[in-house]
């Protein structure tokens, strides 16, 4: 017993798989990068006899420095699912999708089909094939293969998860959450987390936590329920869904109204002090320009050159940009003004101070059930402590106008917000109001505050304008353009002459303008109908669309299989790539088995989401360790060997051969720009040049034998405030992050958003929205932030469905693939529908008690537990626990089916609109508003069936 007990304390395993006769010869260590989630920890994978044994996190790795959870230790598990796709298959000739009737084949045959048929498309209309992914890790290259293809009908998963959260913040400060950055939690003092609950950046901000709070930082948590990181804030302060809009509206006017702002910072690093124009006509709400040409044309988003503000000192009006605020001139926050031709002009920090003006704490008390007393506290909390707790580093760095700086000044206040925030259907304004918030605090790329990381900030608008033309679509040829962008005016988007969107999801049409992510969750949908025009061929890789990926899920599965009168499909060919049997395998004509993380090569590369370091670039990769099972192949070696059959430019010679052997060649060889490729470090033909370089065959090994990471440090002078950092913006342009070298100035005020506003409003002479759709656009493009109700809000009683609805990714799991995991089941097989006491009390369900739930749009039935972490106008459960009844080779009954339910039965894809149903989605990206549902509860009544409903047999729709 005493020889156990100090067992447990030693450094030794008390049992260790991998040891046995000949231990050390048998036994292997291979270092990789985790994808049980998003977040990209090192791991070191043990094997013995080539056998997977078991995971643990890389002590070296920089982001997880040896962490490793739940879901990461359990990734052995999905090497050996039941659910493992182990060879392509094909549906069987009269069997109906859904029914998952199929016949093996081989490899080549199912290459031959699908290049056959994609080589036809290609010869004939390129818009006709649509690839949509989920949540992979590959975009850099599925977004070649697109382009190259000559399809503007792609995009990945982000407009259905968080698009909202990218584009409100790229928008505003140049910069995001996330990979794109996040808080300094080394350096601040106070943080703020609204609407995150387990998170993609899970190891590393957990760590971060953990250091902040025995610093004694203090942590407040905003949200309407308190699990994940909540449990530990020093304080949970409740909010109802769909409101935070309201609570940084109020936290903005409490700040401006007791001058907790930081004036020096929004004069000389924002457009607050810049001149809007108030004079009605086509320059109304813009900002008031110099007339010299030579300094570029009138503005919008990617013209900031020739602004004016108005100078206090000389009670003249100076140019804003790019002389920037010259000592000795102190330019106007407040006032109105008048050019010299008698144009009314105002700053814009005035029109934000007005805006806020009436957004009281009372009067967001009765939107967000946060007492007013609270609202007030915290907006003197937050204003205090980036003001008068600040505090300068001693590192000197030089502004974008030549200004030496000889210290940094900190603002020891940090936010970070993710998809609760964003996946409402009023989330982008939400998110500006957000950013604004942080900007008046003078938090941006502070010390303590938010910080960005490479290849951010980027320009705003960022200089990467989408395919916007049907003259680019043309037969055998790509696009000149990539399909995803971000649109600075209406005349970037992606119209026809006539207004009619160009995508198949409607993408940067007017219904979700600046969808920067595309909409994936509308494509079934507008395929099934032919709006705007019928698809051929679908490809789907790993997404869950006729699951848990999709929004009115009972909709979509009949949709998948839905006939025309010929009796021919309206998607004629959907083929489905994934590793596992999900629901959405069982609808496709062609199933090409995916492999894991474990057998495959994967890039988190610089031209997609790298891993960087708020104190430098770093990207990453994963080789394989393991063998793949049975006849399974990488996606990207799919792609790569799709692409050189089609030949299509990028990968093939100027003597119309195959470029590339397969992924990993391609990944060594392949140049976006001289220089650039996939990854940045050990580039040249020695290895000895990072970031830009010629390509280095030996690259791979060189990632292998650095724990599979390329982290760069750069000198603390680019550490900070790098949307002005002429250290950091030159380089940022030399080595191909950005294609100018120009200040990211924040935009308190938005320019963009009234060019489309303008449109709307008939004053331009330009692209004009359909009828239907002029008032939604002028309402929602509005440049100042503002908080209004979901969209949903106008077509539900509130007296009949009380309650919010809303789901959480559970800390064990990550979307579906880990429900099936045959360790974390054994942590929940099914899900709960959380509910507070005295809702369930009032409702007359019984703690642990089978109940329905109710939404306009549908019902489920699922059991119900009490619970006091959440605010009582919400019910709440885990997402993607629930399964069909036989999917991903779960036993006949198993409790994911039975016990588990699916939320997404209770949500519309679509609502009411004028001119027909428009998306559920937010008006100016077209982010899905998951978190708008509104429902309540019932009980059972007695001799109910003990299970969830509604049910699906395979086969069913
Ligand atoms: S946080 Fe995500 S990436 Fe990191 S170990 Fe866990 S599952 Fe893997």
């Amino acid at each position: 017993m005493r020889h156990a007990v100090f067992r447990l304390f030693a450094r030794e395993p008390l049992h260790d798989p991998t040891r046995g006769p000949d231990a050390d010869a048998r036994r292997e260590v291979k270092t990789t990068t985790c994808y049980m989630c998003a977040c990209r920890c090192g791991i070191r994978v043990h094997l013995r006899d080539g056998e997977l044994r078991y995971i643990d996190g890389n002590p070296n790795h920089p982001l997880n420095r040896g962490v490793i959870c739940a879901k990461g230790s359990a990734g052995i598990m999905k090497q050996r699912s039941p659910a493992r796709l182990t060879q392509p298959l094909l549906r069987k000739a009269g069997s109906e999708r859904g029914a998952g009737d199929f016949e093996p084949i081989a490899w080549d045959r199912a290459l031959e089909i699908l290049a056959t048929r994609l080589a036809k498309i290609r010869a004939s209309d390129p818009k006709k094939f649509a690839l949509f992914t989920g949540r992979d890790q590959m975009q850099a290259l599925t977004s070649l293969f697109a382009r190259q293809f000559g399809t503007p009908n792609y995009a990945a998963h982000g407009g259905f998860c968080s698009v909202n959260m990218a584009a409100g913040m790229i928008y505003t400060i140049g910069g995001s959450f996330w990979e794109f950055g996040g808080p300094d939690l080394a350096r601040a003092k106070l943080f703020v987390m609204v609407g995150t609950a387990e998170d993609h950046h899970s190891n590393p901000l957990k760590i971060a936590i953990a250091d902040f709070k025995r610093r004694g930082g203090r942590f407040v948590s905003i949200n309407p329920v308190r699990t994940g990181y909540s449990a530990i804030a020093d304080e949970w302060i409740a909010i109802r869904p769909g409101t935070d809009g309201a609570l940084f509206m109020a936290l903005l006017r409490e700040l401006i109204a007791n001058d907790l702002v930081d004036r020096a910072f929004l004069k000389r690093f924002t457009n607050a002090p810049q001149l809007v124009v108030l004079d009605a006509g086509e320059r109304e709400g813009m900002f008031a320009h110099d007339r010299d040409p030579a300094r570029g044309p009138p503005g919008d988003g990617r013209h900031p050159h020739n602004k004016l503000v108005f100078d206090l000192a000389s009670r003249t009006i100076v140019a804003a940009y790019p002389e920037g605020v010259a000592d000795g001139v102190d330019p106007a926050l407040e006032g109105r003004y008048a050019l010299a031709d008698g144009t009314r002009v105002v700053p814009a920090f005035e029109l934000l101070r007005e805006r806020v003006a009436a957004c009281t704490p009372e009067w967001a008390e009765t939107i967000t059930g946060i007492a007013a007393s609270r609202i007030r506290a915290l907006a003197r909390e937050l204003g205090v402590t980036a003001l008068r707790e600040a505090f300068e580093l001693p590192i000197a760095w030089t502004d974008a106008w030549g200004k030496r700086h000889p210290t940094t000044p900190a603002r020891p206040v940090a936010f970070h917000a993710m998809r609760g925030v964003a996946a409402h259907s009023n989330g982008f304004q939400t998110v500006r109001a957000l950013a604004v918030l942080m900007s008046v605090l003078g938090t941006i790329d502070a010390p303590g505050g938010f910080r960005h990381k490479a290849p951010y900030p980027r320009h705003i608008v960022p200089n990467f304008r989408a395919f916007n033309s049907p003259a680019m679509i043309r037969p055998d040829t790509p696009l000149n353009a990539a399909p995803l962008g971000f649109p600075a005016n209406p005349d970037e988007l992606a119209i026809g002459d006539d207004g009619t969107p160009m995508r198949i999801d409607h993408a940067f049409s007017w219904e979700a303008p600046l969808s920067a992510h595309g909409l994936m969750h509308t494509v079934v949908r507008n395929a099934t109908r032919g709006d705007p025009y019928r698809l051929d061929t679908l490809l789907l890789f790993m997404a869950n669309m006729a699951w848990n990926s999709t929004m009115n899920t009972v909709a979509v599965r009949e949709m998948l299989n839905r006939k025309n009168a010929d009796g021919q499909h309206e998607i004629p060919f959907l083929v489905v790539c994934d590793a596992f049997r999900s629901e959405t395998v069982e609808f496709a004509d062609l199933v090409l088995p995916d492999t894991t993380y474990l057998e495959r090569h994967d890039v988190m590369s610089i031209l997609d989401r790298p891993i960087s370091e708020f104190d430098g670039p770093a990207d990453s990769v994963r080789v394989p360790v393991v063998p793949p099972l049975g006849e399974c192949r990488p996606f990207q070696d799919v792609l790569v060997e799709l692409a050189s059959r089609l030949k299509l430019p990028a990968f093939t010679t100027a003597a119309g051969e195959r470029k590339f052997s397969d992924y990993a060649d391609f990944v060594v060889r392949y140049e976006s720009a001289p220089g650039v490729g996939f990854l940045m470090g050990w580039r040249g033909a020695n290895g000895d040049e990072h970031l830009r370089g010629a390509p280095n065959p030996d690259q791979w090994q060189k990632y292998a034998e650095n724990d599979c990471v390329f982290h760069l440090r750069l000198p603390e002078s680019m550490h900070y405030m790098r949307n002005w950092n002429r250290e950091y913006l030159d380089y940022a342009k030399d080595k191909g992050w950005r294609q100018k070298n120009d200040v990211v100035q924040i935009c308190i005020y938005s320019d963009t958003l009234q060019t489309f506003r303008l449109a709307a409003q008939g004053k331009t002479a330009g692209r004009r929205p359909p009828p239907h759709l002029r008032e939604r656009i002028a309402t929602h493009f509005d440049p100042l932030p503002f908080w209004s109700p979901p969209l949903e809000d106008a077509f539900v009683d509130r007296a009949r469905y009380p309650l919010a609805a809303i789901t959480q990714r559970p800390m064990a799991m990550y979307h579906s693939w880990d429900s099936q995991n045959a360790w974390l089941r054994q942590i929940h097989s099914h899900n709960y529908l959380f509910a507070h006491p005295s809702v369930a009390r009032a409702a007359g369900v019984d703690d642990g008690a089978w109940c329905w739930v109710e939404s306009r749009w549908g019902r489920v039935r699922c059991l119900l537990r009490t619970s006091e972490a959440v605010e009582p106008g919400t019910v709440w459960t885990w997402n993607a626990i629930g399964k069909a009844d036989g999917a991903w080779q779960l036993a006949p009954g198993a409790d994911e089916a039975r016990k588990g339910f699916l939320l997404n039965h209770l949500i519309t894809d679509e609502l009411p609109g004028e001119g027909g149903a428009v998306s559920n989605s937010d008006p100016v990206t077209g982010q899905a508003g998951w978190y708008d549902v509104r429902v309540r509860i019932a009980p059972c009544s007695a001799g109910e069936e003990a299970a969830t409903s509604p049910q699906f047999a395979r086969g069913a729709h």
